[in-house]
């Protein structure tokens, strides 16, 4: 048997139908009486909802929440921190609210609840991610983990169904990395295996049928599973083609995973033919790579990076950028192979 060393992660996960009912006792287990309640423009209604819920608990809603958490935005809700005596942050919505929470926990160590709305996973990470001056950077602090997170199925029906397809390979793509990982363990393989398969059989499913309640039940324990991983072990080439393609080349978060990852694992296959097995038997599929680019294909996602805003031109410097500093991978990185593997992706070719 292989050795390994396994962090297990600390924080309480509630998962269910309609779990949200139990925030105002999940603040009280954290002491809580003054929250901030954080949210997307977007998504404004939902946390007027928590509010609601939480009555007097709830000291203020700041939804101004953007995209890669810029320092500024952070700034703004400090200062509502400061001047209504916030002592809990309470997040509703996807990797972006989680980040600007996380963001505020860093810099003050309040506890943190966390709803969360899409499959990005960020709930489950001590990562923050954040942008100054146009500048992506990222760091790991165990004081930005949130103390609970709250998976309530209902709240995921209002995702758009196109958002719901690339969200939910967003969450695959950390289980496909996890599953060839470098410190990858006999537990998170199997939450990866069952994270994959939870989703893949949901997605197509959603895509026909948004409120179908026990797929959406499924994508979102799949995410939940595949957020773990990501949180538990080391990601790989994928990643960080994909850091490089949003962080410097503004191409959207969840679209461009789904995009890239047919071709990562296809770029990963012969290095670690079982971790390919494995993610071929959770698709239900033959192959993996082919598996996964089908599966993008059966939610309607945009599979070619020029559709999303990536062009030819850039193709060079993406190369050039991604094999910098580049994070452990099972098969070593090679800069011409990675820039015909962004051409493909690119063109929205089947991986080869
Ligand atoms: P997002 O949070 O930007 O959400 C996209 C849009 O969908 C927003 O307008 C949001 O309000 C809306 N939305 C979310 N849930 C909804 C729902 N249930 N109903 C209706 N609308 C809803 O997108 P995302 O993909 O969840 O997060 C992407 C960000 O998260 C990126 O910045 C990424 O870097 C970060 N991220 C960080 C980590 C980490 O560990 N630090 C992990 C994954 C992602």
């Amino acid at each position: 048997m292989d050795a390994y060393l396994r962090n297990a992660l600390r924080g309480r996960v509630l998962f269910g139908v309609d779990t949200i009912a139990a925030l105002p006792d999940e603040l009280a287990r954290l002491a809580g009486q003054r929250a901030l309640i954080i949210s997307t423009p977007q998504q404004r209604e939902q946390a007027e909802q928590v509010q609601e819920l939480l009555g007097d608990y709830a000291a203020a809603i700041f939804s101004g929440t953007a995209m890669h958490t810029p320092v500024e935005v952070t700034a703004k809700a400090m200062r509502i921190v400061e001047e209504k005596q916030i002592d809990c942050l309470v997040a509703i919505g996807g990797g972006s609210t989680t980040g600007l929470s996380k963001a505020i926990a860093y810099r003050t160590n309040l506890p943190q609840i966390v709803i969360a709305t899409t499959s990005a996973g960020s709930e489950m990470t001590p990562i923050l991610g954040q942008t100054e001056g146009g500048v992506k950077t990222t760091l790991k602090d165990q004081k930005v983990l949130p103390e609970v997170v709250i998976y309530d199925v209902r709240l995921t029906l209002t995702l758009p169904s196109a958002m719901s397809g690339t969200s939910g390979i967003n969450a695959i793509a950390h289980a496909v990395e996890a599953l060839y990982a470098e410190n990858k363990n006999p537990s998170t393989s199997s939450m990866a295996e069952e994270g994959i398969a939870r989703l893949a059989r949901a997605l197509p499913t959603i895509a026909g049928d948004p409120l179908n309640m026990a797929a959406r039940t499924d994508a979102l324990s799949g995410a939940a599973l595949c957020g773990q991983c990501l949180a538990s072990v080391g990601m790989a080439l994928h990643h960080k083609l994909c850091h490089t393609l949003g962080g410097s080349f503004d191409l959207p978060h969840a679209e461009t995973h789904t995009a890239v990852l047919p071709h990562a694992a296809a770029y990963n296959a012969v290095a670690d033919p079982i971790a390919m097995q494995q993610v071929a038997h959770a698709l239900g599929a033959e192959s993996a790579p082919l598996g996964l680019f089908q599966l993008g294909c059966a939610v309607d996602a945009k599979m070619a990076l020029r559709d999303l805003g990536l062009s030819e031109f850039d193709l060079d410097r993406a190369a050039d950028l991604a094999v910098q500093n580049p994070y452990w991978n099972p098969r070593p990185i090679e800069r011409e192979a990675i820039r015909k593997l962004l051409q493909r992706a690119w063109a929205g070719n089947p991986p080869q």
